[in-house]
């Protein structure tokens, strides 16, 4: 008989992404003979995760602080915004250190099918921000693929009649492709090929 406390363990393991039972009763074991105080931190770092971090006030991008370190950072362009799917793909552009403006990140894509709307997204917001904002150019960064073209496609719609300046990143990203995955070489490639709509 496996004990209950490490029974539940194993259970909340295994709920994790890509983890399946033998590698949860894996973990757990690992967990409990870890030297130290490792299960101990382990278990604090996750309560905090859920307790301080929570979406930035003006980008949307995660932070434990009021505005997050992108909104904070005055040596990057305010000239230039840069609309993500998610705050994944906002590292995944990070990651490729090409960028160097702000972000704004619209937590999904539209899709009718999910029924998912425009006032699900932060969209309202995108358009809140960008009233008496320096903002001269946006760079849509949603997926490759049809939900993300879509939501590029509504949001140009909305935005050039401001007057900005809105371009796609695709160039380079397979049809279908998900920034998250794309290596940094093809996501730097697409960002600096983006086109104008
Ligand atoms: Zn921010």
């Amino acid at each position: 008989m496996t004990p209950d406390p490490l029974n539940r363990l194993v259970a909340q393991l295994a709920k994790l992404p890509g983890i399946g039972e033998k590698t949860a009763q894996r973990l757990a074991f690992h967990i409990l003979r870890a030297s130290g105080d490792y299960a101990v931190e382990l278990a604090q770092a996750i309560r905090e995760v859920k307790e301080k971090v929570h979406l930035c006030t003006r980008c949307y991008s995660l932070t434990d602080s009021d505005l997050c370190g992108f909104c904070r950072d005055t040596r990057r362009d305010e000239r230039s915004l840069c609309v993500v799917e998610t705050f994944a793909d906002l590292m995944a552009l990070e990651k490729t250190r090409e960028y160097k403006g702000r972000y704004h990140v619209l937590h999904g894509v539209l899709s009718p099918l999910e029924g998912i709307g425009p006032d699900q997204l932060r969209i309202k917001e995108l358009l809140e921000r960008l009233t008496d904002s320096r903002v001269e150019e946006i760079i849509l960064a949603t997926n490759p693929d049809v939900e993300g073209e879509a939501t590029a496609l509504y949001l140009t719609r909305l935005l050039k009649p401001l007057g900005l300046r809105v371009s796609r990143i695709a160039q380079g990203l397979p049809m279908g492709g998900d920034l998250e995955y794309a290596d940094q070489a093809t996501l730097a490639k697409a960002l600096s090929a983006r086109r104008e709509l």
